[in-house]
């Protein structure tokens, strides 16, 4: 019995066999896996997925794969817990993080990376690859190495050394393009219609895709099976926001969760938002964008699911915004100081967005909201290297560290660094 019935064209409808192609011949639209759900509903229960190891493959009858090898680094099942201090700082009484930060490779980019390749080696492929921004480099480096993998990274030239290096760490072949992601993902849609590998975000896509509604899964079950009323997700393609919806679409479809009420918000950086833009214009034509912001995870001009997204975030009344890389470096200062999660540029613009839209008025104060935050901080450390605590540099002398201890207390430094113990802190 086959859990995978085909590639269905999400604008013609044609179905096509479930191997590695991600366009549709007759209009060129994308591809999505069509499941054999009636099989799925047969055999799916909340018991059977929770007695499951702490992974993504909890869910095994909702991803693309056929067999029961699945290539995993336990990615998956992150932290989620109820904002500490956060939610009554921005006036959120139930804020809920997500910390994909802490995946094997340090961003959400696992969850898919576990799922393409498993499927690529289904397909029988022997060489894996990629087109990044950043993370996906990491993840796909490390899962090619451990599967034994011929695998090769494709990255812009300028890329953060903190995702140069923990992609190398894994010995993949890397390279280097001069240019940024969209021009490295055009030469690699040409590299993969030529070369016969498997592009995980190129023609695995449709499998790889499906990863990412594993976030949408796991944050119903761990709010005890129920959605939540909004989330704040950050947008590169797109691909992330729409497979978050689908996820909770289809554990409410199968009936694990109650009901389906959930906003999806769109998070991008104010230097490369093109989703956003489409949806402040009420527009479903996204204009590309040159990207310029710190966010380079987050930084495609040209994102192929960015219809898609729009779509979600209409049909299910969220709404889009944006931040400057100067409120990303702020997100990323309060996330640490009030949850103690050391984000990078792309959770950053989620906290960012977040602070807005309570602002705004466009969440609620006793909403259940859920905030992404999908990679890692020690990633992207220039972006906050001169905008945070510095070491005081003494000799090794207790005078000196009296004197240095008094000084601090006399600009009243001691009082003061702790923003949360501050006065003027206070629960709107
Ligand atoms: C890739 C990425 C995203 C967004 O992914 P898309 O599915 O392309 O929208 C968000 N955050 C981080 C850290 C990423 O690496
Ligand atoms: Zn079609």
């Amino acid at each position: 019995m086959k859990k995978i019935k085909a590639l269905k064209c999400k604008e013609c409808g044609q179905e096509s066999p479930p191997i590695a192609k991600h366009v549709c011949e007759f209009c060129f639209g994308p591809l999505e896996v069509v499941y054999d759900y009636e099989w799925i509903s047969s055999v799916i229960s909340k018991e059977k997925i929770a007695s499951r190891p702490h992974n993504l493959w909890r869910y095994w009858e909702l991803l693309p794969v056929e067999g029961q090898q699945v290539l995993s680094l336990n990615e998956g099942f992150t932290p989620f817990w109820k904002s500490r201090n956060l939610g009554k700082f921005l006036g959120l009484k139930n804020l809920y993080i997500k910390n994909d930060a802490v995946n094997p490779t340090f961003s959400f980019k696992d969850r898919v990376v576990s799922v393409a390749l498993t499927r690529s080696r289904e397909l029988g492929f022997d060489v894996v690859a990629c087109a990044s921004t950043g993370n996906l480099a990491g993840a796909v480096a490390a899962y090619g190495a451990v599967g034994c993998f011929k695998t090769f990274v494709f990255i812009p030239a300028d890329l953060e050394m903190g995702k140069v290096v923990g992609a190398g760490v894994y010995d993949p072949i890397i390279v280097g393009i001069k240019g940024n992601y969209d021009e490295v993902n055009r030469l690699c849609a040409e590299v993969a219609d030529i070369f016969h590998w498997a592009f995980v975000n190129v023609n695995i896509r449709p499998y790889y895709a499906e990863g990412s509604k594993t976030l949408g899964f796991e944050v119903a079950e761990q709010l005890g099976w129920r959605a939540p009323d909004h989330v704040v997700v950050p947008v590169a393609s797109g691909s992330l926001l729409t497979k978050i919806y689908k996820g909770m679409s289809e554990f409410h479809q199968l009936g694990l969760i109650p009901e389906l009420h959930t906003k999806i918000s769109a998070a991008q950086a104010q230097g490369c938002a093109p989703v956003v833009t489409a949806i402040k214009e009420h527009s479903e034509i996204i204009k590309p964008v040159i990207p310029k912001t710190i966010a380079k995870s987050i930084a495609i001009g040209n994102p192929a699911d960015g219809y898609y997204a729009v779509k979600t975030v209409e049909k299910t009344h969220g709404v889009g915004e944006w931040a400057t890389d100067e409120e990303i470096i702020e997100g990323i200062r309060l996330l640490a100081k009030t949850e103690g999660v050391f984000t990078e540029t792309a959770g950053g613009t989620t906290i960012a967005v977040l602070k807005k839209l309570k602002e705004s008025g466009k969440i609620a104060s006793d909403e259940t909201v859920v905030a992404f935050i999908t990679g890692n901080g020690f990633k992207t450390q220039e972006s906050v290297q001169d905008h945070i605590s510095k070491p005081y540099i003494i000799e090794p002398r207790l005078n000196e560290f009296r004197e240095l201890y008094e000084s601090l207390v006399k600009s009243k430094q001691v009082e003061e660094h702790n923003f949360l113990k501050n006065p003027a802190y206070q629960i709107k």
